[in-house]
């Protein structure tokens, strides 16, 4: 794989693109490097075909964490990134779809290329195939999302039968012809007026059978196992997280590589912090007459450290105010910072001292109020 670009370098676009963003980049080159605008020119052939497997991968749920987690290693034996395109071939009306002029003769174009559309339904039944990928929903709190953590993950997937090494069939049993639909894989039903042609219930399409099933599978191949497995969830991260656990999904079918787990990471809400990426947000009420005089305010970080910090007098309601490096991590030894909004609270029942001093200060201010409504901007700072 020595030589390859990057996908996102591919298509010129950022680590963070939207599916959007991803699409657009991927029809622009399209457009301009597709073989019918180029006849004859291998660069662009080249060009095309580059893009449309970096847009297969990074247009694709499952296979783009793993190309940002373990690059192309990743990708190995996926049946992407190598040669298949068909995510890409399945999109294109989606795509393409309302270009005027650019319409007619798509897809005819990319089955000359790439080989495509013959995807015959029959499967050969000793053709290797890809196991189903497994998404597995995670909760965690938010402070080990902020912090990193280490999660026991506990979760079913099909392996290799022990008994029969995931043939299906017992010790000495052969491929027979299917005697459900004599081999061809299809069976005739009547529906009404119509016969339809159908995919043969009895074998799958495969057109044989094993005479003889493994007795501990039934003739699957596989067995369902429980796995424990400990994962490590990196600091920082947000809500929505996919972290791919590469084979770690339901075996493949004769030889086939296993599907992936998918860890889903969904982060629980904080009694007091928000955050946004990279920064932690609480709000902390004072008094009117502490905000008026300034006060030194003890506040415990995410972390439980604990901060003094001296509000200045005079200060007003919604105010924010950062303290630094009290976010999240984000790189080694480097976080974001806290940012503590106050919340002015104006006492909304006086005892007859607290009223007293009240009237005096309103007598001493000598304030008046204003005759007419100003506008709302000329209120904030
Ligand atoms: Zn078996
Ligand atoms: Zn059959």
């Amino acid at each position: 794989m020595a030589g390859k670009r990057d996908y996102y370098e591919v298509l010129g676009i950022q680590k963070n693109a939207t599916e959007d963003e991803i699409k657009k980049a991927y029809r622009k080159l399209a457009v301009k490097y597709h073989p019918d605008r180029n006849p004859g020119d291998k660069e662009a052939e080249e060009k095309f075909k580059e893009a449309t497997e970096a847009y297969e991968v990074l247009s694709d749920d499952q296979k783009r964490p793993i190309y940002d987690q373990y690059g192309f290693a990743g990708l190995d034996g996926m049946g992407g990134g190598g040669g298949g395109y068909s995510h890409a071939f399945h999109d294109f009306s989606d795509l393409f779809g309302g270009m005027g002029g650019m319409g007619g003769g798509f897809s005819d174009i990319f089955e000359n290329i790439f080989g495509g559309g013959g995807r015959s339904s029959r499967r050969r039944p000793d053709e290797p195939s890809q196991g189903q990928s497994l998404r597995y929903d995670l909760n965690i709190t938010f402070k080990d999302a902020v912090y990193g953590t280490k999660a026991e993950i506990t979760f079913q997937h099909n392996e290799a039968c022990t008994e029969c090494g995931g043939t299906g069939g017992a010790k000495g049993s052969k491929r027979k012809p299917c005697p459900t639909c004599g081999g061809s894989g299809q069976v005739r039903r009547q529906a009404g007026f119509f016969a339809v042609q159908q995919t043969c219930p009895a074998c799958g399409g495969v057109g044989t059978k094993i005479d003889n099933p493994c007795k501990k599978c039934r003739g699957t191949g596989y067995e369902t196992v429980t796995k424990k497995m400990s994962l490590t969830i990196p600091a920082g991260v947000d809500d929505g997280k996919r972290i791919a656990i590469p084979r770690m999904g339901d075996v493949g079918a004769n030889g086939g590589p296993a599907g992936d787990l998918i860890v889903v990471l969904h982060v629980e809400q904080h009694e007091y912090f928000e955050r946004d990426g990279r920064d932690l947000y609480c709000a902390i009420p004072v008094t009117f007459a502490q905000a008026a005089l300034g006060v030194t305010l003890d506040i415990t970080s995410l972390d439980g450290k604990k901060i003094k910090f001296a509000l200045p007098a005079g200060t007003t309601n919604g105010k924010l105010y950062k303290i630094k490096g009290e976010g999240v991590p984000y790189a080694e030894g480097r976080k974001g910072d806290l940012y503590v909004k106050i919340i002015v609270q104006i006492p909304t029942r006086l005892n007859s001292e607290q009223k007293r001093l009240m009237e005096e200060f309103a007598r001493i201010e000598n304030a008046t109020t204003s005759p007419s409504c100003v506008p709302l901007s000329s209120l904030s700072r």
